[in-house]
């Protein structure tokens, strides 16, 4: 590790870059009056509101395929999502072998136009304040550079955190008590205001219009209330549009309401690492720079262009070459337009960046270069 560094231009910055070869490069969120002295002695003066949004912590249907992982006191070793604490020992630490899957990456992408949202509708920042990245490896970073984020301290970034991620959500100060089942609140449009309150109405209304038997057991409610709402659900909805209360039913009590809310509010909060956002002194990777895990670039898209962004077309950067590689094991993937493996103990010629790709994730190993 090189640490504590300050370069005055970028040419500075990339000079050192090329003479050291890092495999990973990350720059402070940040800044200092004296970023080279010690930590203590740096002098804060503000930071960058940072997230990061990875596959590693939301569980997805194809995690069991490709990742898996090792505890790292009793050696115990299983399939997919790594659990918070070793089931066997309750060891805390895993060596990971995970994939940058594509599914896993929509996921992440799809907590990540849920955070945008908050962020710009409900936090009020300014899109051109906000930036947003594919992280190289399995997620994204979203940016805030905002006079009004900068001299948040690490209470204020984790109160943000918490909004986000629904921590501590409350159905009841958002619109759902038990008044609300039968009666139209003062104002019609209320139910539609912003922030959270929004939030909660819209996605009880997309839950019960897409849930399936499967979802409404999965939340705790018996097979009888599950039956009753799917049987009613256009009276719910209509009722709920038309008038703006949710006890249409006979049978269906505010318990039933409540578990259905917190699950809807579950699916609107986003999934972040909260400990990167609460961190005032968070180095994250530097854009434009390589992920050592990958060889893909970490690199920046604008917001209106995340439905389409396709990390492994646009964090491409070795564009020319083939190179005969040994690949031990190897999920099927796509990179650029191709599609490549599964691969299980073979020699195989590939493009440069899709060996760089299995040689990075530990897969695979060069046999022989310029092919
Ligand atoms: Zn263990
Ligand atoms: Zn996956």
């Amino acid at each position: 590790m090189l640490r504590h560094k300050n370069f005055r231009s970028s040419d500075e910055l990339k000079e050192f870059l090329q003479s050291s070869v890092p495999s990973d490069a990350y720059c402070s969120c940040a800044c200092y009056e004296d970023p080279e002295a010690d930590m203590d002695r740096k002098g804060w003066l503000g930071a960058d509101l940072v997230f990061d949004i990875d596959a590693d912590h939301i569980p997805t249907p194809c995690d069991k395929f490709h990742d898996n992982w090792v505890c790292g006191v009793c050696g115990l070793t299983g399939k997919g999502f790594t659990p918070s604490e070793c089931p066997v020992c309750g060891g805390e630490k895993f060596e990971v072998s995970t994939w940058p899957c594509e599914v896993c990456l929509d996921s992440a992408k799809t907590e990540t136009v849920k955070l945008l949202d908050m962020l710009m509708l409900d936090f009020g920042f300014s899109g051109k304040d906000i930036h947003v990245f594919f992280s190289g490896h399995r997620g994204y970073h979203v940016h805030v550079e905002s006079e009004a984020a900068k001299g948040l301290d690490a209470i204020a970034r984790k109160e943000i955190v918490d909004y986000i991620t629904g921590l501590g959500f409350d159905v009841f100060f958002h619109g759902l008590d038990k008044k609300s089942l039968r009666e139209t609140p003062p104002s019609q449009s209320s139910r539609f205001e912003f922030g959270w309150r929004k939030r909660l109405a819209l996605g009880m209304k997309n839950f019960i219009r897409s849930a399936k038997e499967e979802n409404l057991r999965r939340i705790g409610l018996t097979k009888k209330k599950a039956e009753t709402i799917l049987e009613h659900r256009d009276v719910i909805l209509k009722n709920w549009l038309n008038r703006g209360t949710w006890g249409a039913v006979k049978g269906i009590g505010f318990e039933t309401w409540r578990k259905i809310a917190e699950q809807s509010a579950k699916l609107q909060s986003a999934s972040i690492d909260t400990v990167v956002t609460t961190d005032i002194h968070r180095l994250i990777r530097l854009v434009g720079t390589l992920h050592g895990k990958t060889g893909l670039k970490k690199i920046e898209f604008s917001v209106s262009a995340i439905d389409d962004f396709d990390p492994f077309k646009s964090a491409v950067a070795f564009k020319t070459g083939a190179v005969i590689v040994y690949v031990s094991d190897a999920p099927e993937f796509r990179l650029g337009d191709e599609v490549f493996g599964p691969y299980k103990k073979q020699r195989v010629e590939l493009p440069t960046a899709v060996a760089m790709l299995l040689v990075c994730k530990g897969r695979g190993e060069v046999i022989e270069s310029n092919v």
